[in-house]
């Protein structure tokens, strides 16, 4: 467990008093707030959802439907995931507590007009302020015309008098008096899962919610290894539904492990589950699935330029976000796919995509493997900017890091070869850019590597490895200026 996980496992109790003060103080705000703010978005972040503007309005009528196949219930394609709700422009962090909640009402209120109608938070998003601000957005609508879901944070080992609280915590939070999908957060690895959800007996309280009615549905959200997979599918429990990480990079593209990321996986002695194998033993499960990461962490919303420009000669109108949403959708037993959208570019563009949904044609599924190995050419890191490997003791900030550097490997700004024309230029925007987008103390060349973070990332990022290569690529791009 982290500090900043230990905190928020120590402070839960404080905290559940200050939301409880926490009134519904900005209702009623007008949802075309945002709208206004498409057009000042920087090229960075819309690049890969710029084909779709200039469309109008989506549908309000259109949006597609899968019914949960135990409950009945009738789910949009498009979920709306609250780990990445817009924050003011004073906030420190893209995770933190700073939400702009006007922003975020308008993204609400709009999402359920075009027809989205399941929410997806946790109790560590924002640090415990997203379950605050969906609540309160959603309260201002019929309780009947959404779906919440959040989720238990088995990662910070609550005993069961803890994770009671926490349960508790989350109704007033977000203002229910029941959760619609209820999951077991982020299972990684056995021993864990064991101690709290069967030695701690937290899983037997949560299936009493479930009989009382608290909870309607009970599944789990898996990111973790093989062993915790065939773990899971083999307790006697009739789990209702599944959360996992679903995408085109992931499912098209056979992933051969680096021999060093190898070697630090068999020091862990972890075996993470392939995505293939993964799905394939939750659908043999039977089980409805909700899918998170379908743009693996905005990634294959932004692509990088060539191989958005094969998305685009095929069909010129579709983001490469609508691509990847369209390819994950039309896999079995998909219920919803989850996008935590904090732009209303980015919710009015998945709306396009959902409203009504077309599968990808046999074609357009050649169109993207071509895409995708382009893509894959590059040396990218598959970060997907979760933040669960945060904080850094030393102050790195990890997910920025990464994201600086895929952004300009995409951008093709990346500096390679001193004897190539752009050199000079490249290098220059590669610091310059850097020195905007990740503060001086929060870069790689800080790392220490004292391993910390290692265990936490879900993707199996060798994270001191990738700092220590990039915290030297930048040194030599200094030295050589
Ligand atoms: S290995 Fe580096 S990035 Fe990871 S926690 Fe340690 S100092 Fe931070
Ligand atoms: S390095 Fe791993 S844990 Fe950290 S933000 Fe990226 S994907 Fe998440």
């Amino acid at each position: 467990m982290d500090d900043h996980e230990r905190k928020q496992k120590e402070s839960f109790v404080s905290r559940r008093a200050l939301f409880k003060g926490a009134g519904v103080g900005v209702a009623g705000m007008a949802a075309a707030y945002a709208l206004d703010k498409v057009g000042l978005l920087p090229d960075a972040l819309t690049r890969g959802f710029s084909a779709n503007k200039g469309f109008g309005e989506p549908p309000t009528d259109k949006m597609t439907y899968r019914t949960h196949p135990g409950s009945g219930d009738k789910i949009s394609l498009l979920g709306f995931g609250c780990m990445r709700f817009p924050m003011l422009p004073q906030a420190t962090s893209p995770g933190g507590t700073q939400i702009d909640e006007r922003a975020a009402f308008a993204l609400v209120d709009y999402a359920l007009a075009h027809g989205v109608n399941y929410f997806d938070t946790a109790y560590t998003y924002h640090r415990g302020i997203s379950e605050v601000v969906m609540g309160k957005a959603l309260k201002r609508h019929p309780r009947e015309t959404y779906f919440v879901a959040t989720k238990m944070p088995g990662r910070l080992l609550p005993t069961l008098e803890q994770a009671k609280e926490m349960f508790e915590t989350q109704l007033e939070r977000t203002q229910l008096e029941y959760i619609d999908y209820y999951l077991l957060h982020n299972l990684q690895s056995v021993d864990v899962y064991q101690q709290v959800y069967e030695k701690n007996g937290v899983l037997e309280y949560l299936l009493e919610q479930k009989e009382k009615g608290r909870i309607r549905n009970l599944g789990w959200s898996f990111h973790g290894d093989e062993a915790m997979l065939e773990y899971i599918l083999s307790r006697d429990v009739k789990w209702d539904f599944a959360q996992v990480q679903l995408n085109y990079h992931d499912l098209m593209h056979q992933y051969i492990t680096p021999p060093a990321l190898a070697a630090m996986l068999d020091a862990l002695q972890v075996v993470p589950a392939q995505t293939q194998w993964m799905y394939e033993k939750v659908l043999a499960a039977e089980l409805p699935l909700i899918v998170m990461e379908p743009l693996l962490g905005g990634r294959l919303a932004r692509l990088n330029k060539k191989s958005l420009a094969i998305l685009q000669e095929e069909r010129p109108q579709d983001s490469a976000a609508s691509w990847a949403i369209r390819y994950v959708a039309g896999l079995p037993n998909v219920l919803t796919v989850l996008s935590g959208m904090t732009y209303m570019e980015h919710l009015q563009d998945n709306i396009r995509t959902c409203a009504p949904f077309t599968p990808l044609t046999e074609k357009e599924s050649g169109v993207l493997k071509s895409a995708l190995d382009v893509f894959l050419s590059a040396d990218n890191i598959r970060c997907t900017r979760c933040g669960y490997c945060m904080p850094c003791p030393y102050g790195i900030d990890i997910p920025e890091v990464f994201t600086h550097y895929n952004n300009c490997l995409d951008d093709e700004l990346l500096p390679k070869d001193a004897r190539h024309a752009d050199y000079v230029q490249q290098r220059r925007a590669y610091l310059v850019s850097q020195e905007r987008d990740v503060p001086e103390l929060r870069r790689a060349e800080r790392c220490t590597g004292c391993n910390k973070c290692v265990k936490q990332c879900p993707q199996y990022i060798n994270i001191p490895q990738e700092m220590a290569r990039l915290g030297k690529f930048v040194e030599e791009l200094r030295v050589k200026g």
